[in-house]
């Protein structure tokens, strides 16, 4: 991760850099500018999380795993932030569980769609869904419903980082498994999902890979057993309390 010129050393390097891939997500017309507020949310509430992956976040990414190796039809949501801070990484993990990635925009513009799609293309995406947009999600207004039929609209397990509240309830009403990655534990997205991780997109996904090649091996019944074993309630409420009482470590800024 040395895409840019900050010191490694810093203490808070990965905070500067996922700040500057940001940035870069805007000036690219990756990201929107809404997405600049999201990043500051998240931020708070990682700083709250001491900048780590807690353990009940840990479990919850290996449960993500077990349950896209599983699927018959994983799709990984990609909007303006996950393409800016993640490209490379979600192209990794659609490889290794055997998932599309379909480009799914709150602010959908044609430009924005077609350059996230290009950006993903250039860390090494081979197709990337989204851009026909035949299908629809029930219960949303029309744009913010669109998804590609043969991609989210026929996917059973679907795993989308920062997602609006509206949306993620929509997607689990269309009987979809979802897998949020959102670091508030209280947000309606993170209320929603089947599989609930508590965590920076930028350590998540590398995670979730991470389990995912482990259990590649793995038979069925060890993966329905993680996934039985998580609980989703229990999860959320670590999460919070780590947030609400953790004993921050002294920044040695
Ligand atoms: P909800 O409607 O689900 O309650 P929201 O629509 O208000 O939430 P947004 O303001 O759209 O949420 O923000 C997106 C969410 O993404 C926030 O909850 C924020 O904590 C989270 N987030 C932002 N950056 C990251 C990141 N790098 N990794 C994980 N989560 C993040």
């Amino acid at each position: 991760m040395s895409d840019v010129d900050l010191p490694e050393d810093h203490p808070r390097y990965e905070s500067l850099l996922t700040r500057h891939r940001i940035e870069d997500g805007v000036e690219k017309g990756l990201t929107s500018q809404q997405g600049l507020i999201a990043q500051g949310r998240g931020e708070t509430f990682d700083y709250l999380l001491g900048e780590e992956t807690i353990p009940s976040a840990d479990d919850a990414a290996r449960a993500a795993a077990a349950q896209l190796l599983l699927a018959d039809h994983p799709v990984l949501s990609v909007n303006g932030n996950v393409a800016a801070l993640v490209p490379e990484e979600t192209v990794t993990l659609a490889n290794a569980v055997g998932a599309d990635i379909e480009v799914n925009l709150f602010h959908r513009t044609d430009e924005r769609m077609a350059a996230i799609a290009d950006h993903l293309r250039e860390h090494g995406a081979s197709e990337v869904k989204g851009l026909t947009g035949d299908g629809e999600i029930p219960g949303l207004s029309h744009d913010r419903a669109t998804v590609d039929a043969d991609g989210i609209g026929a996917a059973d397990v679907v795993v989308v980082p920062l997602e609006d509240g509206d949306r993620a309830e929509a997607l689990a009403a269309a009987g979809k498994t979802e897998i949020v990655i959102d670091l508030n534990p209280l947000s309606r997205s993170a209320q929603t999902a089947a599989i609930p991780i508590v965590d920076n997109i930028i350590r998540a996904v590398p995670n979730i890979t991470a389990h995912a090649t482990d259990l590649a091996d793995a038979d069925q019944a060890t993966l329905t057993g993680i996934i039985d074993d998580f609980d989703p309630d229990a999860a959320r409420a670590a999460a919070e309390r780590a947030i609400r009482d953790g004993s921050l470590a002294a920044p040695d800024e």
